[in-house]
């Protein structure tokens, strides 16, 4: 095998040759103008697996042995002067050799030990990355003796290499210092990838890769981006107590990296699905059966359900002349007595939105819900940016519990990431702009922990105007005993652990004498009327493809009611009556159009809105 591989060498690199001169002419001769500023080829694998015969064989070899690909291209570079002329081709060792457009992407749950050393692509979600920092590559010294310098020493990663042997020319072991004027350096960053939520099945962690990026690859992913890394996976053994272990740990070393902007596209549509979308969007009990599919199990709440099922589908961004953008994200707040399932229905939400992040504000990671800088250890004493739960929800739903229960600092910086939807951090070494364009369905307790029922409502909401002022839903749920509510919520909780009993069974054995058909009558109560891969594709499909407009009646529906609110504003309720409340009724109302993925918002929907929106107010803005 290691024969062959070397009688093939040369054949390789004049491969090489002939496929950069036939497609990368112009690439390379960019790159011999504009040296140093641009050093890297990049190299689409998939014209690569296009040129012939030959082309196949170079790209499988990408895959399985990418150190000797690169060190092949870069000889092709050399040894034919491709970029350089003869007299300066040692520039050629400065040339970055990247390869993109991988066929197959994994994501970081899939790495396994036979891929180290093998050139993969791997797709997921920025989490942290730690400032730019130069490393060592190559050393030079000289003798505190005789003034001698040494030869280069090539520097590996981590640990620093010293000469050891006594000074060539004095021959005295004497002290050696660096000379950082005739020594090397590369750009390093450390970022941390995380895989998509879209990803995950309900409830799993998302594992996580390191990666090493270097030289001009740097400073261009941020916390929050979707990307693809290409790279090596190299391994480096764990050494505890200054014991080598057998253990290795992990890291890409990254070759490339491309971005991905994609919002709903991963779920995927086919032409069936599109059939069963069309067929569901005309059933004319539409709006009910989206907002009971929303948490079966939780009795009740039909309007805060309806309400849920309005921000899935969400308003229109508006990108305004200036620059400017105006969000269609709908921001929701649930405040309610502790036990009336608000966490739960968080909980089931985040499985409906194809982006859905549930954090809660007390214990929340150390990003916390926007973004933090920090020295850590992940970035040797560097420091690191890392996204919180809105940087990671972009493009979609930000379920935060427990927010009454926040830390301080991402109260402040969520008036933000709610209205412009990004989030500045300047800190030390970073400054850095995150987006954070999704919806925030929030819950909290009142302040007290239950509401009183003769307090007034603004001292017991535990959050200020400003904040509240973002929000375009704010639902009360208040807990007062009610005889037939109480039974009926409490039958159909016992009915759910029935089910969930009867699923159990059905699991284990066939239950004698049970039928297929009572069990399916028995599960009615608590089964979504959507089922909810279809309820995803559907609400994919709406903002796809929907962007609906306002009718005359319907923006006149909506004008008048907002200048009743005005109207009726009372400066001792908690939510000031804004311009900001017309702006949500509109969010809302497109949102009601999405749903039957109408092209015009009509009367239908303004009222909806008003209906929905009068709820809201009439507890924490009006009396
Ligand atoms: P909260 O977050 O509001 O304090 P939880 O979401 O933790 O409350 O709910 C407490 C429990 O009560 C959950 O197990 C939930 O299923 C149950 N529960 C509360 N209200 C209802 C309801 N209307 N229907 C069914 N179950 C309910
Ligand atoms: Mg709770």
């Amino acid at each position: 095998m290691a024969e062959e591989n070397s009688a093939n060498v040369t054949d390789k690199a004049g491969d090489w040759t002939r496929f950069l001169k036939k497609h990368y002419k112009a690439e390379l001769s960019e790159i011999a103008r504009e040296f140093p500023h641009k050093r890297s080829v990049v190299i689409d694998y998939r014209q690569l697996e296009k040129w012939g015969k030959k082309g196949l064989s170079l790209a499988d070899e990408i895959l399985k042995n990418p150190g000797k690909v690169i060190g092949d291209v870069r000889d092709a570079i050399k040894n034919n002067n491709l970029i350089f002329t003869k007299d300066e081709e040692e520039k050629a060792d400065e040339v970055n050799i990247r390869f993109i457009g991988l066929p197959k992407k994994i994501a970081a749950r899939e790495i396994r030990a036979n891929h180290i050393n093998t050139f993969i692509s791997i797709e997921g979600i920025v989490r942290k990355v730690t400032e730019v920092r130069p490393r060592l590559t190559s050393a030079v010294f000289r003798c505190l003796t005789c003034g001698t310098m040494t030869p280069p020493y090539k520097q590996g990663y981590g640990k620093f290499q010293e000469p050891y042997r006594p000074c060539e020319q004095c021959e005295r072991a004497t002290k050696m210092e660096l000379v950082p004027s005739l020594s090397k350096f590369l750009d390093v960053q450390k970022v941390r990838m995380q895989e998509s939520p879209e990803g995950l099945r309900g409830g799993e962690q998302p594992e996580t890769i390191d990666v090493d990026i270097t030289d001009d690859l740097v400073a261009i992913a941020a916390p929050g981006d979707r990307i693809v890394i290409n790279g090596i996976l190299r391994s480096i053994q764990r050494v505890t107590h200054g014991n080598k272990s057998s253990l290795f740990d992990i890291y890409l070393e990254a070759n490339s990296l491309e971005m991905s902007e994609k919002e709903f596209e991963e779920v995927a549509i086919s032409e069936e699905d599109e059939e069963h979308i069309m067929e569901l969007s005309r059933d004319s009990d539409l709006y009910y059966k989206f907002a009971h599919s929303i948490a079966p199990s939780i009795y009740g709440n039909d309007e805060v359900k309806e309400a849920i099922s309005l921000i899935l589908f969400g308003g229109i961004m508006k990108e305004l002349p200036d620059g400017s953008h105006l969000r269609g994200d709908i921001h929701m707040l649930l405040v309610g007595d502790p036990g009336i399932a608000k966490s739960q229905m968080l909980r089931y939400v985040i499985r409906l939105s194809p982006r859905g992040i549930y954090t809660s504000g007390k214990s929340s990671t150390s990003a916390g819900l926007t973004a933090t800088a920090v020295k850590d250890e992940f970035g040797d004493g560097r420091w690191t940016l890392e996204a919180g739960a809105l940087v990671l929800a972009d493009m979609g739903i930000a379920a935060v519990d427990e927010m009454d229960k926040m830390a301080k600092d991402d109260r402040s910086a969520l008036h933000e990431a709610m209205e412009q939807q990004s989030i500045s951090i300047a800190k030390a070494g970073i400054t850095a702009t995150l987006r954070s364009r999704c919806a925030l369905l929030g819950a909290a307790n009142p302040k007290m922990g239950r509401f009183d029922e003769f307090a007034p409502m603004s001292e017991q909401i535990n959050m200020p105007p400003s904040l509240l002022s973002r929000f375009d839903l704010i639902f009360v749920m208040k807990d007062k005993p009610n005889n037939t509510l109480d039974r009926a919520i409490g039958e159909h909780i016992l009915k759910a652990h029935e089910v969930g009993e009867l699923i159990e069974h059905t699991k284990k054995e066939a239950i004698e004498g049970v039928d297929a058909e009572y069990i399916e009558r028995a599960l009615a109560p608590v089964t979504p009327d959507i089922d909810p891969a279809l309820f995803r594709k559907y609400i994919a499909y709406s903002k796809r493809n929907c962007f609906p407009l306002l009718s005359k009646e319907a923006k006149e529906k909506l004008i008048d009611y907002y200048l009743s609110l005005r109207g009726f504003a009372d400066d001792n309720k908690p939510v000031p009556v804004t311009a900001r409340q017309l702006e949500a009724l509109v969010r809302l109302s497109e949102a009601s159009a999405r749903v039957r993925l109408s092209k015009k918002i009509e009367t239908e929907d303004a009222e909806r809105v008003i209906r929905i929106v009068d709820r809201c107010l009439r507890d924490v803005a009006y009396d």
